[in-house]
């Protein structure tokens, strides 16, 4: 966003002109023709004093407004990850549960349905296999679960970051117009 400039003319008039309009001729209300300087010289001329809330402000402001609507996104996507992760998490065994189950037991039992088991299922390795293949999944789910928490972290960061940006810009904005 240019600065526009009061291009004065021998009649007492101003006609605004624009850092792009450098070397134009324009012509006054009087009928005049005004020849506009070259940048340098523009810069000497009286500014019009930008109102705030002009286009200064919306140029930007549409970028931050993006990035905030960005930053909520990324949030939701991680929530929504995280949630899924979650709900489908497996169920680990209860303990409690277990314990019952083999104390109900008596010692005969227990060895029976061992050897029952044995028998089915093969040798014991292969249960150790599955609650390693269990504990695993569990471990990645939570090394997930940080990635994701830290998605939404990051995208609570952005939104708020923009959001908190856009405001002292505008703040700034203001300041600065009445400084002029
Ligand atoms: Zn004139």
């Amino acid at each position: 966003m240019s600065a526009t400039y009061l291009l004065p003319c021998s009649c007492g008039k101003t006609t605004e002109v624009r850092p792009h309009q450098a070397g134009e001729m324009l012509s006054c209300p009087c009928g005049a023709t005004l020849e506009v300087p070259t940048v340098l010289q523009m810069a000497h001329l009286e500014q019009v004093p930008m109102e705030p809330g002009s286009a200064r402000p919306s140029t930007s402001w549409g970028l931050r407004q993006s990035m905030v609507l960005i930053g909520v996104l990324i949030a939701l996507l991680g929530i929504g990850l995280t949630v899924g992760l979650f709900v489908t998490r497996p169920q680990l065994l209860d303990t409690d549960e277990v314990h019952d189950l083999v104390n109900a037991k008596s010692a005969v039992q227990s060895w029976l349905s061992y050897r029952e088991d044995l028998r089915i299922f093969g040798p014991a390795w292969h249960s150790k296999k599955r609650d390693a293949a269990l504990a695993e999944d569990v471990f990645r789910r939570n090394v997930w679960m940080g990635v994701t928490l830290t998605l939404t972290a990051g995208g609570i960061i952005l939104a708020t970051g923009a959001t908190l940006q856009g405001r002292a810009a505008r703040r700034g904005a203001l300041s600065s117009d009445f400084e002029q």
